[in-house]
């Protein structure tokens, strides 16, 4: 059958972002065809459209969706035509009316959950709970240190932290992200061109935070190791400003033997089994009050609006493109 899906032949600008129709084939073995209905953006679209993490091209684009199950092929036992699931993952391509994906990989949407939402939360609370549950497991009374508190990921980690027992601190760089990143569960906010070092310092009595969450990369990199205190965990997971310069282990020696880590979503849940287990853990943390939030949608063929305003900052919480 044919569909249309946004596509990109070059990287570049939002502009390389193309509409075009393109054939989806019978599902093969083991895969799912899936009518899109919401399809999750994270800015990891964005690395992907610029190269700085590099597809071979041409290549479709996007790493999550919900939709319905409208085939499936040989052997898959996962799901079933009609079932509402959602994805996250390789290969890249989830800007598309349609397609195919491996029916392992897919996570079926619980009643209580609109497709629009799961496509929301997917990526970016999978993200957030191995962020506060693996790369540095929050223990309650912890204060925390998180960047783009009032963004997709940011806006789920600071109530997920806080059911967690922890103090939050968020970092945001306007006045009205400072409301929304309070009314979601940071206790103080700082501004991302304070001294947010010296302010950490002075909001956890010059000690220090057990973990900082650094998803700005390249121009927050040295604050952030300034505000851990000794033996804290620097976990830098995004490059909203460029990925970060190489870094001598010495710089964690004369902090306070410190310990870094640079994750990704993917290594966290390989198989099936750590999928749907880390799924349940986010389901749970909805159940128990965790509120997912679409600042903004777009149609689907507006994409290259959606990526111009999650780059200039202008988008908060989670961003959906509609087909
Ligand atoms: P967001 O909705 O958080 O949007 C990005 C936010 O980053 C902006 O709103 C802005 O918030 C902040 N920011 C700071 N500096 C810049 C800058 N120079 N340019 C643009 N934005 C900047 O996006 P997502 O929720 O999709 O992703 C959040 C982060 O998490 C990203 O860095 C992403 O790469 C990372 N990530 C990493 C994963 C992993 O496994 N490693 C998985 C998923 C996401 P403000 O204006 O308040 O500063």
């Amino acid at each position: 059958m044919k569909t249309h899906a946004i596509r990109i032949h070059e990287y570049g600008g939002p502009e390389v972002l193309t509409w075009e129709t393109v054939e989806v084939p019978e599902p093969s073995p083991g895969e799912a065809r899936i009518r899109h209905t919401a399809i999750g953006l994270n800015l990891i679209d964005t690395y992907h459209r610029t190269g700085l993490y590099p597809l071979e091209l041409p290549s479709g684009i996007g790493s999550e969706a919900a939709g319905i199950v409208e085939a499936v092929g040989d052997g898959v036992t996962e799901v079933a035509v009609g079932d509402r699931v959602v994805y996250t993952g390789m290969p890249i391509g989830s800007y598309a009316e349609h397609r195919n994906f491996a029916a392992d990989r897919l996570v079926p949407i619980p009643d209580a959950i609109s497709d629009e939402v799961a496509a929301a939360v997917l990526l970016k609370g999978l993200t957030t709970w191995y962020l506060l549950r693996r790369s540095y497991a929050v223990q309650p009374g912890d204060a925390i240190l998180l960047y783009a508190a009032a963004g997709g990921v940011g806006s789920l980690a600071s109530q997920w932290a806080q059911q967690l027992g922890a103090t939050v601190i968020g970092v945001v760089s306007t006045d009205e992200k400072a409301d929304l990143a309070r009314a979601q569960g940071c206790d103080h906010v700082i501004m991302a061109d304070d001294d947010i070092a010296a302010r950490v310092r002075e909001l956890t009595n010059g000690e220090g935070v057990a973990a900082v969450y650094d998803s700005v990369g390249k121009d927050s990199f040295t604050a952030s190791l300034d505000a851990l205190r000794m033996h804290g965990t620097m976990v830098s997971f995004g490059n909203a400003s460029g990925p970060v310069d190489p870094v001598s282990p010495l710089e964690l020696a004369q902090r306070g033997s410190l310990y870094l880590t640079r994750p990704v979503l993917f290594h966290f849940i390989r198989t099936r089994a750590e999928l749907t287990a880390a799924a349940g853990e986010l389901f749970d943390a909805m159940e128990n009050g965790m509120s997912v939030r679409t600042g903004q949608t777009y149609a689907l063929e507006n994409a290259a609006q959606a990526h111009l305003d999650i780059e200039a900052r202008l988008t908060t919480g989670s961003t959906v493109l509609l087909p």
